[in-house]
């Protein structure tokens, strides 16, 4: 039986988290270790500066977790570095309370877990989904299963590379399928807002509405604005090989 480690950058208490928890049961072990509180936006973090605390909490079901006072990408390494000793056959940071498209990656406290796990060489994906009211948690949930099944089933995928799910917030059978994509881009709309402090000196707030995105067929941002589950393949290796002859005519010569 597969053993799936669960995590997020919500917190524990997420019920993104629940949904996925409860769903990957039908496939194999469980086991949760996700921080204690809302990580998100706090990219791939490590924490060297302080020690780490784990403790365990119920979950709204019943059932138990495990949680710290680190963050998303330091449960990852806690558990997989033995805080769990089981061995981990899969890790799935998730469900994420808001999508994370094309450059919202590099921000993402929930995609960093993912990354933390492939760093370690265990297949790993994130799972992101579109805000909205209501919430159709089991939607992603189920999908989050299908993708798992496949991961699993195939032995994995190739070391160095994670999984970004982004799952459309809908009925499942209001979902136009699955598409395999490609990143696309994000137009942030970033507003710096600068206050006082009562001592006369000027504080910021980095403000401004949600991003909006370039809908190119083929990305993320396209799939699920047409309602579709979108799965891009990421890699570890960030190396721009197009780039690498023109650069070394630059600093190598000819
Ligand atoms: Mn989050």
């Amino acid at each position: 039986m597969p053993h799936v480690l669960i995590t997020n950058d919500d917190g524990v208490h997420s019920p993104g988290l629940l949904a996925l928890a409860q769903a990957l049961r039908q496939i194999g072990q469980v086991s949760i270790l996700a921080p204690d509180r809302n990580w998100s936006v706090t990219g791939h973090n490590k924490t060297l500066h302080k020690p780490l605390r784990v403790w365990p909490v119920t979950l709204e079901d019943g059932s138990q977790a495990l949680t710290t006072d680190g963050g998303p990408s330091d449960s990852v390494a806690l558990a997989l570095m033995g805080v769990i000793e089981q061995p981990i056959d899969l890790v799935v940071s998730g469900v994420n309370t808001r999508p994370n498209l094309g450059d919202d990656i590099t921000y993402s406290g929930t995609v960093a877990a993912a990354m933390e796990g492939a760093i370690f060489g265990i297949p790993s994906m994130a799972i992101s989904q579109e805000e909205g009211d209501p919430r159709y948690w089991e939607t992603a949930a189920r999908a989050a299963v299908i993708i798992a099944r496949q991961m699993l089933a195939n032995g994995g995928i190739p070391r160095g590379t994670l999984l970004n799910v982004n799952i459309p917030n809908l009925p499942w059978e209001a979902l136009q399928g699955f598409q395999v994509t490609r990143l696309g881009q994000r137009r942030y709309h970033d507003e710096l807002v600068v206050r006082r402090d009562p001592g006369g000196r000027p504080y910021y707030w980095i403000g401004g509405g949600p991003p909006s995105s370039v809908l190119e067929p083929g990305t993320d941002v396209y799939a699920l604005a047409h309602g579709n589950v979108s799965i891009t393949p990421l890699s570890l290796d960030m190396t721009h090989d197009a780039f690498l002859d023109t650069l070394r005519r630059w600093f190598e010569g000819d």
